[in-house]
């Protein structure tokens, strides 16, 4: 980048793909479950090292594009998508790319707590075990508890079942078990909707904390949450051109979080935000 060009940069704090690269992309995206158009012509860009926020009504399809940067869909016989979808500047869907592989690097923390059922060590070690790791995996269980927030409360507990935690700490532990693979992305699927609110805010001030190293995507019914955590937003509405009686989901609008809840640009942004459209 030329001097010239870098005097006329925004400041890298303000949280738009035009001032952080770009990590995930969808391009003219429309999603089917067999014959049903879940979501229909997405286009996003979504930055590095940022806090995007999905939001919108049930149904418009949140988590099926979010499970499409992961290619977690694949599972659903019935899906079927058109259009491109990038990670890195490369194809996320191609007979080249291996899902497994794809998913090491963009992870995903669920709805639900689910931690399996045995040690909290192991948990954690899981998924580096699985892919090969060599290296000190006590350091590595460690500094991913730590990285998750939860060392402190589980340093004594290794070797209990990581079912005995609580929900918050079930929660952060599945975080620890998606950091220790060492992922770029992290996508977070309503992550705290189980959990109490004092759980919640230690999930939250945990993203916040992780952003510096990770790219976070969270999809969230709760529009607080939304505002509170993340630099952008993604508003998805069920399509009101359409008279059918199944409307595939568009995306309103993608903006600054900040400016998305104080002036927002689209009018179905507006009408959710304000309440008008469940
Ligand atoms: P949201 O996360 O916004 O609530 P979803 O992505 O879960 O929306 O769902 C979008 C649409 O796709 C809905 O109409 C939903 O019923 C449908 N859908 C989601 N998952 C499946 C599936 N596994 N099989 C069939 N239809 C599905």
């Amino acid at each position: 980048m030329s001097i010239d060009q870098q005097s006329q940069t925004p400041p890298v704090d303000l949280p738009s793909p035009e001032t952080s690269a770009v990590v995930l992309e969808a391009r003219d995206l429309s999603v089917w479950y067999g014959s049903t158009e879940a979501l229909r012509q997405i286009n996003i860009a979504i930055p590095r090292n940022r806090i995007t926020a999905l939001i919108g009504p049930s149904g418009c399809g949140k988590s099926t594009l979010l499970r499409c940067f992961n290619r977690m869909n694949d599972l659903i016989p019935s899906f079927r998508m058109e259009g491109h979808l990038e990670f890195d500047g490369d194809q996320i869907v191609g007979d080249q790319v291996d899902p497994v592989a794809l998913r090491r690097r963009v992870g995903m923390v669920f709805q639900k707590p689910n931690p399996f059922p045995k040690t909290v060590y192991q948990n954690v070690a899981w998924g580096a075990r699985i892919n090969g790791y060599t290296g000190n995996m006590d350091e590595l269980v460690e500094r991913s508890l730590r990285r998750a927030a939860l060392w402190d409360e589980v340093k004594d507990k290794l070797h209990r079942s990581g079912l005995d935690l609580s929900g918050g700490q079930q929660q952060r532990l599945c975080i620890a078990r998606t950091l220790a693979v060492e992922p770029e992305v992290i996508l977070m699927d309503e992550p705290c909707s189980a959990l109490d609110p004092i759980s919640t805010a230690r999930v939250e001030d945990l993203m916040e904390d992780l952003k510096d190293d990770y790219t976070i995507v969270i999809v969230t019914h709760n529009m607080q949450q939304a505002r509170r955590t993340s630099d952008m937003t993604a508003c998805l509405m069920l399509d009101q051109d359409r008279g059918d009686s199944h409307r595939p989901g568009v995306l309103a609008e993608f903006s600054p979080t900040d400016l998305l809840f104080t002036t927002p640009k689209d009018r179905r942004t507006e009408a959710y935000i304000t309440g008008r459209i469940g």
